[in-house]
Formats: structure tokens, sequence, C-alpha cells
């Protein structure tokens, strides 16, 4: 294509809401056919909420939830968003915390009025050899068994709790998706949530294939294997934890609504989070490269 008409797709692209790095970025979208998307604040909004609290014997769902929002208060992940606001909403002011620490793609870790406290997934509480009673773990299959994400609390030595947290599919997901295997594109679910949930997102958006439980610095080795099976892989994702995988993509796509990090990475930004304008990209690039070589 010549500069000009590369130039005139990337400007009719940013009247679509798509910002586009460089007119060569156009060429790299046309060729695509296979595209990685993030689960959490990519199809979905990200806008978790706390639904509910669950306590086993010896303590109260407030104490669970005043001990997990204080260390949850010290992290941006949207999951601890939703608890923190959650915790503040039911028990008030939280107690502060002391040596916290993100485990990316886990939970976090604090000491909160003398007690070790891990918030998190199943493997951070395995990893550090923690019991979780049969009540627990019966607690948590009930809420994943709803699509809920269910986060473990555990003080001392001993999983207390269960968190559960509810997000939403953005209204534009469904009719995106089915854009974009209109377009010839296979659409890939990948995410660090467990399998359950990934799988219910999935099959309501009509996505066959679910690659969950990864984590973070996990994501680009993903991209990497759809690569090694000859596929041009576009990835769409909003997080830090999704900046690697953008970049290594053959074309990246970050959600206006996302992190800088991830929007630094990619090569395309969706500027209002809506799934639909990687579709429109798609259309764009074909349209702007087809007609004029
Ligand atoms: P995604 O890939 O869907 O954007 P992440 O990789 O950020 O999700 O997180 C994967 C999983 O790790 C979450 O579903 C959650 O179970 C757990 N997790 C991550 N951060 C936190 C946190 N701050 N508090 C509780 N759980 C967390
Ligand atoms: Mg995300």
């Amino acid at each position: 294509a010549t500069p000009t008409a590369l130039l005139v797709g990337t400007g009719r692209g940013a009247q679509l809401g798509i910002l586009i790095k460089g007119p060569e970025v156009l060429e790299s979208t046309r060729r695509v056919d296979t595209i990685v998307l993030d689960k959490t604040g990519t199809v979905t909004t990200g806008t978790m909420t706390l639904v509910e609290a669950y306590a086993t014997e010896g303590t109260t769902s407030e104490e669970v939830l005043r001990i997990a929002g204080a260390v949850e208060n010290a992290s941006e992940h949207p999951i601890a968003r939703a608890i923190a606001r959650g915790a503040q909403d039911r028990t008030g002011r939280l107690p502060a915390v002391d040596d916290f620490a993100n485990l990316e793609g886990l939970g976090v870790r604090g000491t909160v009025q003398g007690r070790t406290v891990l918030v998190g997934r199943a493997p951070l509480l395995d990893e550090q050899g923690i019991v979780v009673p049969a009540d627990v773990v019966a607690a948590q299959r009930e809420a994943v068994a709803q699509g809920r994400t269910a986060v473990l609390v555990a003080w001392d030595g001993v999983a207390r709790g269960v968190l559960s947290v509810a997000d939403e599919i953005r209204p534009t997901s469904e009719q995106a998706i089915r854009q974009l295997v209109a377009l010839g594109l296979t659409p890939v679910l990948l995410t660090g949530d467990n399998r359950t949930v990934a799988e219910q997102v999935a099959g309501q958006l009509g996505i066959d294939r679910v690659i969950a439980e990864v984590l973070p610095q996990d994501k680009v080795r993903v991209v990497e294997e759809l690569q090694a099976e000859g596929r041009v892989v576009a990835m769409v994702g909003d997080g830090v934890n999704d900046a690697a995988a953008l970049a290594r993509a053959d074309l990246g796509l970050a959600m206006g609504t996302g992190t800088d990090a991830a929007i630094e990475a990619a090569d395309l930004t969706l500027v209002r989070g809506d799934l639909r304008a990687a579709a429109d990209a798609i259309r764009l690039s074909r349209r702007t490269l087809g007609t004029i070589r």
C-alpha cells in the first residue's frame, strides 16, 4: 500500500476509536487468524463486586472480611479493590497492614494485627502448606459452581474463609466475538482465573478454546505456543500481567480502559474499551491494504 493509503487508514482508525501506533501495524492486523482474549477487564468489565463472605468455625464473616480487606486494601488488582470496598462497607474502617507483598497471579500476603495473612487462590495456599478445612473447600466449590471467582483467606497456617466476587461480561463482548468469528478468526479465552469460571464465560460468548489458570508470566508462553502451531496471533488485554504477551503477539491490542503498561506494550488501543473495535480494525486493515496493492 502507498504511504498515503496507510495514513488514511490510520486516520479512519482514530474515527472508529482505534489508536494505531504506526501505519505499518495495519499489515500485521490484516494477517491475524487467531485472537487471544484476556478474561478479566477485557471480555468482562473488570469491575468486580463482593457478593459473599463465608467463615469457618471459630471465626465470623465480619472478621474474615476485615482481615482480608486490610491486606487487599494495599493492592490495585480488581479483585482486591472489590474485597477492600466490600469489607469497608460492611465492617467500617480497616486495620493497618505490614509487610505487604503482591504475589502476582496468585494473591496477596500481609501482617494484620500480628497475624500472617494470605488472600488468594488455592495454589498460593498449597505452596505455603496451609491447612484447608473441608467446609472451606465446599464453600469455594459452591461459589465457583455459581460462576464466581472464589478467593481463600488464611491466617496463621489455616484457611478461615472464602470471599466470592463477581464480574460482568461487557455488553459488547458477545457481538464482538461473533464479528471476529465471521471474519475468520479463532477466538481463545486466556485467564489466570479458574477453569470453571473461564468455561462459563466462554460458553456464554461462544468461545470453544479456553486456557485457564495461567500465571501472568506464562501468558506470553501461550502466545508463543499458538505461534508455533503456525498461527498469526492477536492478543487483547488490559492488565500489567498482559503486557509481555501483548508485546510478543503478532498484533497486541490494549483496552483503552486498561493499564498504561498494557497500552504501551500494544500496537493498537481500543480507546472505548469496546471489543467490537477489534473487528473494525481487522476490516479496516483488509480494506486499506486489500484494495490498493
Ligand atoms: P486475569 O488473567 O483473569 O486478568 P490475574 O492473572 O490477575 O487474572 O489473576 C489470576 C487469579 O489470581 C485471580 O482469578 C485470583 O484468583 C488470583 N488473584 C490475583 N490477584 C489477587 C488478589 N489481589 N487477591 C485475591 N486473589 C488474587
Ligand atoms: Mg485482565
